[in-house]
């Protein structure tokens, strides 16, 4: 796949982007005018709040879908909702033209010999992610399974107050109805548009007694070596209302927490040192990750934008994003996207602002609302705003567009420390796309949460800038003829 602008970039390589600035000033602010493309927000305005609406009550009409739920009845427990879930995906594939295929991907988790009292599996479960594939165009030219995959998820068990209790209703209408309503309208929204990377919409099950089925598919991806680029995982994404007055974060309506990690899980000693040596604890490829949806959401300006918030999930919570972070890649064929010894999956998570805990993980019940009128409690359909719904769908759908049809970030990013110097000099090897039209090397200051400021580089695998590297935090993007970037990548350090 290597082209004419590949090998132009190669050829150009020893010859130096000098960009200047006066050292007594701040970098430029701002980053470099680009026409951004049509189709994330063509995909993003596709999507309905009808069907998202018809997703959550679907889901809550199986009565439970708790993990060790009923499997053989048409009607009720977690057996009918896959079945529904994948009838689903089988009839958005039929818009593909033959791109994506649909599968259930099944695990076992074995009893727990232990008999650890906290467990939630005792007697072993069988795990069912509902899957769909939207196999990219790159693919279908290098093989199946070769490219680099992109991934959004919502985790369809349930459970109530008791997370052991697989018979009693738990219809999981927010936590996590919701975030599969998200995944099956991204969906719908994206299989008739041919995108370059893959896609892959994943149901999973196992979630709520431990991450089972995320678990289980990351680690098996890991060992197959599969090149997952980014997770974006939507769990509790239906009701932004506070649970009271107090509580209340204003324009919470306009907002969804993106969490992501800061170092990672699976760390060793070594690849600590980097990170401190680096001062990267605020730049693992997750968090470049989260800073990207925040940039998809502000060119598009969506509904629904990203706060970003820099920690793994919330206290006293988890959720399938993390699974991916502590993935370790076993295989060969991921270094070649792998930065500073990072062995899990980017991943970040989606969660609505100001969570009512009293409707999440209880039984139903009731109780005399504000307005003296009685209201149901418990995750219940009418607390769920599916017009919010289907915007966090349009903020992942839009996303998933720039991140499947952008470039792949540059690799081998560096900066180069051979000797002690005021000025800034990066080098990284070139993104292996075709349609590679130049990259941007951006800047922020070492306390800012986003990067504040960009210049366009053109065609080239270096970049000088005259300002201390000691200073700033710099990372380089591709970017493409159509005005799709790739998400940012933080340099190591190297005496060259
Ligand atoms: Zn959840």
């Amino acid at each position: 796949m290597h082209s004419i602008f590949a090998a132009v970039a190669l050829f150009m390589a020893p010859v130096p982007a000098l960009v200047s600035y006066a050292n007594t000033e701040p970098p430029r602010p701002g980053h470099p005018d680009r026409a951004v493309p049509i189709l994330p927000a063509r995909v993003a305005r596709a999507i309905d709040s009808k069907d998202a609406r018809a997703d959550v009550d679907k889901l809550v009409s199986f009565g439970t879908r708790h993990t060790l739920s009923d499997t053989e009845s048409a009607t009720r427990g977690i057996g009918a909702a896959r079945a529904w879930i994948k009838a689903e995906f089988e009839a958005i594939a039929g818009a593909s033209g033959g791109r994506m295929e649909v599968f259930l991907d099944e695990h076992e988790v074995p009893p727990d010999r232990a008999g650890s009292p906290a467990s939630r599996t005792p007697n072993g479960a069988g795990i069912v992610n509902v899957v769909a594939v939207l196999r990219g165009t790159s693919e279908a030219a290098m093989g199946k399974g070769s490219g680099r995959r992109y991934y959004v998820v919502g985790h369809y068990d349930s459970r109530n107050g008791d997370g052991m209790d697989a018979a009693g209703d738990a219809p999981g209408a927010n936590d996590d109805a919701s975030g599969t309503a998200v995944v099956i309208e991204c969906a719908r929204a994206l299989a008739a548009h041919p995108l370059e990377s893959t896609v892959v919409f994943m149901c999973t099950a196992g979630e709520e007694q431990g991450l089972f089925g995320a678990r289980l598919h990351a680690e098996q991806a890991a060992a197959d070596g599969l090149p997952i680029l980014g997770v974006l995982s939507c769990d509790i994404v239906g009701d932004p209302g506070a649970p009271s007055p107090e509580h209340a974060t204003p324009h919470a309506r306009g907002l969804v927490r993106v969490f992501s990690e800061g170092v990672p899980r699976n760390a060793g000693a070594a690849e600590m040192a980097s990170i401190r040596g680096l001062a990267a604890e605020s730049d693992s490829p997750s968090r470049q990750l989260a800073r990207f949806v925040a940039e998809v959401a502000k060119w598009h300006d969506l509904p629904v934008k990203p706060t970003l918030v820099f920690r793994p999930d919330r206290f006293l919570r988890g959720g399938d994003h993390s699974a991916f972070n502590e993935a370790t890649q076993k295989q060969d064929v991921y270094p070649r996207y792998a930065w500073a010894g990072w062995k899990g999956y980017p991943a970040v998570r989606f969660t609505e602002l100001d969570e009512d805990y009293s409707r999440q993980h209880q039984n139903i019940g009731e109780e005399t609302g504000p307005d003296g009128a009685q209201r149901r409690t418990g995750d219940v359909p009418e607390y769920v705003d599916a017009e919010y719904v289907a915007d966090v769908a349009r903020l992942n759908a839009a996303a998933l567009v720039h991140l499947a049809n952008g470039p792949t970030p540059p690799v081998n990013v560096r900066i180069v420390t051979a000797e002690l110097t005021n000025s800034t000099t990066l080098r990284w090897d070139a993104s292996p796309e075709s349609d590679v039209a130049g990259y941007e090397l951006v800047w922020r200051a070492t306390t800012a949460p986003e990067w504040e400021g960009g210049v366009d580089l053109g065609i080239a695998l270096q970049a000088t800038v005259d300002y201390n590297k000691d200073d700033w935090f710099f990372g380089v993007r591709a970017y493409d003829h159509e005005g799709y970037r790739s998400p940012v990548v933080f340099p190591v350090a190297a005496r060259e």
